[in-house]
């Protein structure tokens, strides 16, 4: 995986060689933090890297994550993430060819459907 300058937004990670559907791509890194400290972060940030896990707690990659932190939103995303316990894992939605942009679908998200959405997907929910 590579990080490039993104179509969609700032910067987004590439898939530098062929990927397999359902192939593991890594786990999200940061600061484990409860979820009230998480959405009082994610209102000082534009780029939001906190994933909320449930049980009142967030994983904030804004400042020890690793690249994944880079995936970008898209509507028609070609990763996806499973949250067991605090650990975040992302995975290959799909085969990925090289130089294919990752993305992920966030779901909701800490913009609370406020933030546009620049994926280009035919069904672009254009806010997430
Ligand atoms: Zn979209």
């Amino acid at each position: 995986m590579e990080m490039k300058p993104s179509l969609i937004e700032g910067c987004g990670l590439f898939a530098a060689a062929s990927i397999r559907a359902r192939q593991k791509l890594g786990n999200l890194t940061g600061d484990l933090i409860t979820q009230a400290e998480g959405r009082r972060r994610a209102k000082r940030l534009c780029r939001i890297s906190i994933v909320e896990l449930g049980s009142n707690k967030a994983l904030d990659a804004s400042k020890n994550g690793n690249q994944l932190k880079y995936i970008n939103h898209s509507c028609a995303p070609n990763t996806f993430i499973r949250i067991l316990g605090t650990k975040v894992e992302f995975y290959a939605l799909r085969a990925i060819r090289q130089g294919e942009e990752l993305t992920c679908d966030y779901g909701e998200t800490h913009h609370e459907g406020t933030h546009p959405c620049k994926c280009g997907s035919a069904n672009c929910r254009r806010f997430i």
